[in-house]
């Protein structure tokens, strides 16, 4: 029979498939000798059971009271002992984190008379009747579904009967009576009494957090995380411990680093006498740990030694949920902790320093999405008004919006908008994802917003307590200003600063430091980018190339690392004041028209290559041939119909347009992404492709007369045979041979059309080199057009999980990607010394790198933006080094 249990001193960190991320690491916390309250995992296996089968697994729940027993006798309770009861925790936890996403119940135990026995043991009668009315609460919604609504109505209600502010100063009699209104409400909606066998209890809060994996807003997490639906998740039940017995209890979270900024030394934020539910949902505002170390240093102490054991024993930055019970620290949980992109690179680089780390192993502490995110524009404070206020720094960036007060506002909003909410809670996952920026006037930086907004790399600014926000009026006072609804903010996740309207951004020191102009001395974080930028070059096998049409992209391309230029698209080259050329050399009616409009667009071209060879001086530049569809170059069918017959109806002659118009519509393709184009372009204009390739050669020769290196090569698009191409490279080389002083050039295709990749073994026989055009590959391969897809109804794919991420953005390795790998096998196989690159969007998206790498390809080629990025996950890529769980 499967063993669907885990004594916390039976797992370890490396078990988090099976015990999810908090069990093995509560695991691990108790191998390691740490105050841990006693307890055990039940498996993911077992949830993956009860969701296939809608039934507890057979014998579960024997297994769960024989290691129920364990734990009464460590802690020398029964669960539910009327003189002395011990009570249960019971979290949810998975492979991966999801703040808030599933359940917890605490409390488990309580019933009429076990309160009583609390109530007797702890002295404290208060404190028991408190933890009674918590549990009916949260078991109510959490196992049966009961309106929080109706919970909180009664709450408020008692608030008010005993003239009580906050709920600490409800006195034991209003406690006692809403415990039986608690109960009346439970009864109301379940039809049953509240349960009063504490395994009952037990059992069913067990099944709710095993459903609880698929509740909507977990759903959604992870669809935008990209965790795989199918994990489940483990459960922890532990002996529970109370911070909120009194003064000198009380809860917190801690970092062993600063994760906003990635500076050393203990970081974190306490609550006296409270649960740890509290801290997290950001209800009370916290004090930093500091006022800790005064007000309990003994414990104090001891977390601090704690903290640095688990980062010695988890060689990373940890986070820590703990509870101090009258004097006693217990660690409820640690993980690796989640950070911000800056403190990801300035910790990586840290830990390298302090020996804990390899290089290698640094740069797998990073991404290319967190390299992207630095990279992006901050606000350009000097034009700045002054802020409104100043709230809590939680996640950096700069965003600007429009303000909405609600999750539903911001998720159907077709423009940005800023969430403006007291604190948010996981029901409101939709509208934060949506915004460009969430802003709460509570919690720190460990509130749910914080925390779920720094896992998505969205800008929050938190507990900016000046705000008084009336969700009702739909209104925010600030010192005097009031804000509605739609009127914009920008606020500044990197300072706090919450600014009215919208504030100029500028560029990243990131950015500005790739480009030259910032030097990383004494800035930890450019240190940190340019310590891994340089490792991951070191490692690399993939080159990274950029595609650049002109000089000044190939030169920035250039700054930022590339290697080359992989696609220089021509046909920018054939638009503005040109087009009138292309015009003529679509209207031609003869040889001697066509070849005067030939002439003249070739020193155009001309100069238009030495530029680009002279900023990619003594590195590859590959240069594509034409590819979009003639017609492109001509007016829009409907605005010359329109000309014609606006002339026609005034009896004017419409002269020109009407020759132009029989052009178009002898032209016009009903799917011109699959028509006229490329390849078959080139074959049907005649002296098209070889003017091109003219211009190329002539532009090569001037740049070698002027003491240059140039290193064109000659790319065909969409070749779908090889005797497309052996056609245009008969013609190439016949124009080349007549060219004095030109280095060799090397002639290649794109593969971009299914049957290439399919017939790559017969096309490398033409092919010096293959790059990818996964653009059109991937459009060719599914089937879809590449312009109308998007909007018409990736959005519902996506939502029904039949698309975890787009294709045209991440590729799509299973179907376009078994097209590369086919294409490589065939193409090396009759050229081993075959290049092969890639061109296409991907070639700059962080997954589609490591694809690349995979498939065994040369390079990548993607705008000159993401050239960084994609050195970094290149370099990524080559490390085998042990992979980091920081996700
Ligand atoms: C491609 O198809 O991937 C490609 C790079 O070409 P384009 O996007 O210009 O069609
Ligand atoms: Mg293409």
């Amino acid at each position: 029979m499967a063993r669907y249990v885990y004594d916390f001193t039976d797992g370890n960190k490396d078990l988090k498939e099976l015990l999810g991320g908090k069990g093995a690491n509560l695991a691990e916390m108790t191998r390691m000798g740490l105050p841990v309250p006693p307890g055990f995992t039940i498996t993911t296996e077992a949830c993956r059971a009860y969701l296939r089968t809608r039934a507890v697994p057979a014998g579960l729940f024997a297994e769960v009271q024989e290691h129920l027993l364990l734990v009464e006798m460590r802690m020398g309770k029964g669960l539910g002992d009327p003189q002395d009861p011990l009570l249960l925790s019971v979290r949810s936890g998975g492979k991966f984190s999801m703040p808030g996403m599933m359940e917890t119940i605490l409390d488990i135990g309580l019933t009429d008379s076990s309160v009583r026995g609390l109530a007797a043991q702890s002295g404290d009668e208060r404190f028991a009747w408190d933890s009674y009315r918590r549990l009916i609460q949260m078991f109510g919604r959490t196992v049966f579904g009961v309106p929080g609504a109706d919970f909180e109505s009664e709450l408020a209600a008692a608030r008010a009967g005993a003239g009580a502010e906050s709920d600490a100063e409800l006195p034991v009699a209003q406690l006692q009576d809403l415990v039986e209104a608690y109960k009346k409400v439970f009864l109301a909606h379940t039809g049953r009494d509240f349960p009063q066998a504490p395994h009952e209890q037990l059992f069913l809060a067990i099944t709710s957090v095993f459903r609880s994996w698929n509740a909507e807003r977990a759903v959604l997490y992870r669809r935008q995380e990209r965790i795989p639906q199918d994990l489940g998740t483990a459960v922890n039940v532990m002996a529970m411990v109370f911070g909120n017995r009194g003064p000198d209890s009380g809860t917190g979270v801690a970092f062993t680093r600063d994760p906003a900024t990635g500076r050393r030394g203990a970081y974190g934020d306490y609550l006296s006498n409270a649960q740890g539910e509290d801290v997290v949902a950001g209800i009370r505002n916290t004090v930093g740990l500091r006022e800790l170390a005064e007000l309990d240093p003994r414990s104090y102490r001891r977390l601090l030694s704690v903290m640095e054991r688990l980062e010695q024993r988890y060689r990373d930055l940890c986070d820590i949920e703990f509870t101090i019970e009258r004097g006693k620290l217990w660690m409820l949980q640690t993980r690796v902790g989640k950070r911000t992109a800056a403190a990801a690179f300035v910790i990586a680089a840290q830990l390298v320093d302090e020996g804990t780390i390899t290089l290698d192993e640094a740069l797998q502490r990073v991404s290319g999405e967190q390299l992207a995110h630095l990279m992006f524009p901050s606000f350009d404070t000097s034009a700045a008004p002054a802020p409104l206020t100043t709230g809590v720094p939680a996640s950096p960036g700069a965003a600007v919006g429009a303000i909405v007060f609600d999750s539903a506002h911001a998720a159907a909003a077709d423009h940005p908008v800023i969430l403006v909410r007291p604190e948010t809670n996981p029901d409101d996952l939709p509208g934060m994802i949506a915004a460009q920026g969430i802003l709460t006037s509570r919690g720190g930086k460990t509130s749910h917003a914080a925390v779920v907004a720094r896992g998505m790399g969205k800008t929050c600014v938190c507990g900016a307590e000046e705000l008084r926000i009336d969700l009702a009026a739909e209104t925010v006072t600030v010192n005097g200003t009031v804000l509605h609804a739609g009127d914009v903010l920008s606020l500044d996740g990197t300072t706090g600063r919450v600014y009215p309207g919208a504030v100029p951004v500028h560029p990243s020191p990131v950015v500005r430091y790739f480009e030259g102009e910032l030097s990383p001395a004494n800035d930890p974080l450019l240190a940190a980018v340019q310590r891994l930028m340089t490792h991951a070059d070191h490692v690399r096998r993939l080159g990274v190339h950029a595609n650049a049409d002109t000089g000044p992209d190939a030169a920035r391309a250039r700054r930022f690392g590339a290697g080359g230029v992989g696609l220089c698209r021509t046909e920018h080259m054939f638009l503005g004041e040109r087009r009138e050329l292309v015009e003529r050399l679509i209207l031609a009616d003869d040889d001697t028209e066509r070849d005067a409009a030939l002439a003249a667009l070739l020193p155009l071209q001309r100069a238009d290559f030495v530029e680009l060879f002279e900023a990619m001086d003594g590195l590859p530049v590959t240069v594509r041939l034409i590819d979009p569809p003639l017609h492109e170059f001509l007016p829009a069918l409907e605005e010359l119909t329109a000309r014609v017959a606006r002339a026609e109806a005034l009896g004017r002659d419409p002269g020109r347009d009407a020759v132009l118009l029989t052009a178009v519509r002898r032209m016009h393709e009903a799917n011109p992404m699959l028509g006229l184009r490329g390849v078959r372009l080139g074959l049907v204009v005649p002296g098209l492709f070889a003017m091109q390739v003219r211009a190329i050669a002539e532009a090569a020769a001037l740049r070698v007369a002027a003491g240059g290196d140039p290193r064109p090569e000659i790319m065909v698009p969409l070749v779908g045979a090889v005797q497309e191409l052996e056609t245009v490279r008969a013609e190439a080389e016949s124009v080349l041979h007549g060219i004095d002083g030109i280095p060799r050039i090397r002639i290649g295709t794109m593969i971009e059309v299914p049957r290439a990749a399919l017939t790559a073994g017969e096309i490398a026989h033409a092919a010096e080199f293959f790059s990818f055009g996964t653009n059109d590959l991937t459009q060719m391969t599914w089937g879809f057009s590449r312009d109308d897809v998007e909007g018409a109804f990736f959005g519902r794919y996506l939502a029904l999980g039949i698309f975890a991420v787009s294709p045209f953005e991440t590729i799509d390795s299973g179907g376009v990607g078994e097209l590369v790998r086919i294409a490589v096998e065939r193409g090396r196989a009759t050229r081993p010394d075959l290049t092969v690159g890639v061109c296409g969007e991907h070639g700059g998206d962080p997954a589609s790198v490591r694809f690349f790498h995979r498939a065994g390809l040369d390079y990548v080629s993607c705008s000159p933006f993401r050239v960084p990025v994609a050195r970094l996950e290149a370099g990524r890529a080559a490390c085998t080094a042990s992979t980091s769980d920081s996700r």
